[in-house]
Formats: structure tokens, C-alpha cells, sequence
């Protein structure tokens, strides 16, 4: 099969902000786009702070239309997983979906990162009904409301903090007695009177009908459990960025996390760009997956005209 001007593989906002500036410039991306395509938002229920609706849109519907907007300029959608890539050669990039290889002289990843969750028994069905991974997306629908947040890093903390400002109060559930989050950050969660800590606990279940309306605590010493009110539950307990697929072929932090260029979408690998959540573990928002989408198609779109691509 011929070589492409670009691949894309993932179609959260990164990639379908991506599809969307490349095919408009003419390179008719392909988007291998996943089996559960469409990435985080797909899991979310209202959207308020995505900038143009004014009136808040179901995540699931603003990705069908950032999907739609792609479609129109002419992108290529494969809707499905890919399996392997190979990055060894530099203006043929290869992403293999079953017996099918599409090669692209540039390839723009943006394949995300997941919460990780508790795995509780009815965690995935309130998801979007009280159950959260996002406080900064989600607070503002929890007023005058008793709130629970699961976590002991700073992620956790912070969200507790934030949280304090619309829940009528906080509680933080942590599994051990000590903290991991930095002092700092401990010191303001301590000093908050609007934040409760259930220590050595672990949740045992979410509890509610079609909303939250409780949190099952269970003592991780006696194993006692007990109920507590909660219209919500924010799972903070860190995120797992999706880069199996690019173990010893592409630059990675510690944690996973794809290592770009500070400032811009460049990866170790000149023509493969990396865009989203996958390379972004701190602000995590559609909105700035989406601009980090453009940032990628703009940077790939020079690429291809230091090879010397004409259209
Ligand atoms: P993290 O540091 O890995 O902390 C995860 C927390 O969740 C830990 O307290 C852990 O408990 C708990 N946990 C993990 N699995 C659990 C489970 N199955 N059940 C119950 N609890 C569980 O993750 P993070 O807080 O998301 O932070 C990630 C990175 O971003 C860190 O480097 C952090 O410093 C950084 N960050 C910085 C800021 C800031 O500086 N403003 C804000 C957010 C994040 P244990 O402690 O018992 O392991």
C-alpha cells in the first residue's frame, strides 16, 4: 500500500483536532481511531467548559462532531485497534491493524491516557452520573453537597482542595495513614476545615440508583464497613497513559508518558509527533488535547514540506 502524508492514530480531541488541520491542509489523513474511539469524553455526560457552547454539550455528541468535521475535509477513518507499530524508518512509518499496514511519511499520536479506576461494582455504571476522574471538569455540579475523593497523591489533594469550594464538604479517602502527596500540599489539605480523612479506608462500593447517593467505606484494619452520604465520588488515583504500543521505540518518562520537545509536539523521532493526554500528564482538558492536536498537525504539516511533499 502507498505511503501517506500522514497517519494518526487515536481520535480523542488530539487527534480529531489533528485530522481535522491536516486534511483541511490537504494531506488526507488516515485516523486509525480504536475501537473505542473517541477517548475520554465518550465516558463523560455534560461538557461546560469546552470553549463555543455556551448552553454545555454531552461529551459524546461533541466528539461525533468533532468526528463529522474531520469527515467533511476528507479523512480516512479505520475503526479499529492497531497492533503494532514500527517507527525504525524514517518517511515510512508503519501502524499494522491485523494483515493491513498503513505507512505515513509523518505520524501524529494521540492515543490518550485513562484513569485508573477502583473497579468497583457499579463504579463504570454511575460514571458520568456522580462518579468522576476529572474535578476540574465536573465540580461545579456538585453544590452545597457532601463529596467523597479517593487518593493520596497530589492529585487527590488538589481535587479535594478544588472541591471545597462547591461541596458543602470533602471527604478523602486514603487506604494508608500516610499521605504520598508533597508536603505542600498536605500542609493546605490538613489546614482545610472543609476536608474530612477516612484513613486506612478503601471503598467498597458507590452506591445509587442513577445518581450517587452514597459511598461504602471499609476499614482496611478491622474490615468494618460503614456508609456515608456522598453525591459524589472523584477517583483520583492516578492516570495510565496508553503507550504500550510504543515501548522501545519511542521515548518515554517514567511514568509512560510519551517525551516531547518542551513547548511543542516533537518526540524523539523527527516526523512522529505526539499530542493529548498521552504526552500530557498535568492539564489533561479537552481543550488543551485539542490545541495540542493543532500544535501536532502544523508541526507535521512542515515536516512534510522539509521532505519536500507536494500537494
Ligand atoms: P500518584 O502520585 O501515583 O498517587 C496515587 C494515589 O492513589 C496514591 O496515594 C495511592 O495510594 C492511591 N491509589 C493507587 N491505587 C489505588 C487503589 N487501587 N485504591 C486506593 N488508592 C489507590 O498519582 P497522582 O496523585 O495522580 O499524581 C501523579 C503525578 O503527578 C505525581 O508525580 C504527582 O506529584 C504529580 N502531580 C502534581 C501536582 C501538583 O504538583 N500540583 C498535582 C497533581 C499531580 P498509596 O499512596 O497507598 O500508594
Amino acid at each position: 500500500m502507498s505511503v501517506r502524508d500522514v497517519v494518526i492514530v487515536g481520535s480523542g480531541p488530539a487527534g480529531l483536532t489533528a485530522a481535522i488541520y491536516t486534511a483541511r491542509a490537504n494531506l488526507q489523513p488516515v485516523i486509525i481511531e480504536g475501537i473505542g474511539a473517541g477517548g475520554q469524553l465518550m465516558l463523560t455526560t455534560e461538557v461546560e467548559n469546552f470553549p463555543g457552547f455556551p448552553e454545555g454539550i454531552m461529551g459524546p455528541e461533541l466528539m461525533m462532531n468533532l468526528r463529522a468535521q474531520a469527515e467533511r475535509f476528507g479523512t480516512e477513518f479505520v475503526t479499529a485497534d492497531v497492533d503494532e507499530v514500527d517507527l525504525s524508518t524514517p518517511g515510512e512509518f508503519a501502524a499494522r491493524v491485523g494483515s493491513t499496514t498503513y505507512r505515513g511519511r509523518s505520524m501524529i499520536i494521540s492515543t490518550g491516557a485513562r484513569a485508573r479506576m477502583l473497579d468497583l461494582p457499579n463504579e463504570r455504571r454511575l460514571l458520568g452520573h456522580g462518579v468522576s476522574t476529572c474535578a476540574t471538569c465536573d465540580g461545579f455540579f456538585f453544590r452545597d453537597v457532601p463529596i467523597v475523593v479517593v487518593g493520596g497523591g497530589d492529585s487527590a489533594l488538589e481535587e479535594a482542595n478544588f472541591l471545597t469550594r462547591f461541596g458543602s464538604k470533602v471527604t478523602l479517602v486514603h487506604r494508608r495513614k500516610e499521605l504520598r502527596a508533597s508536603k505542600i500540599m498536605q500542609d493546605r489539605a490538613l489546614a482545610n476545615p472543609k476536608i474530612e480523612f477516612a484513613w486506612n479506608s478503601e471503598v467498597a462500593d458507590v452506591i445509587g440508583d442513577s445518581s450517587v447517593s452514597g459511598v461504602r467505606l471499609r476499614d482496611v484494619e478491622t474490615g468494618i464497613e460503614r456508609e456515608i452520604e456522598a453525591k459524589a465520588l472523584f477517583v483520583a488515583i492516578g492516570h495510565i497513559p496508553n503507550t504500550a504500543l510504543f515501548e522501545g521505540k519511542l521515548d518515554l518518562d517514567e511514568a509512560g508518558y510519551i517525551l516531547t520537545n518542551p513547548g511543542t509536539p516533537r518526540t524523539n523521532i523527527p516526523g512522529v509527533f505526539a499530542a493529548g493526554d498521552v504526552q500530557d500528564h498535568v492539564y489533561r482538558q479537552a481543550i488543551t488535547a485539542a490545541g495540542s492536536g493543532c500544535m501536532a498537525a502544523i508541526e507535521a504539516e512542515r515536516y512534510l514540506e522539509t521532505l519536500g511533499h507536494s500537494h
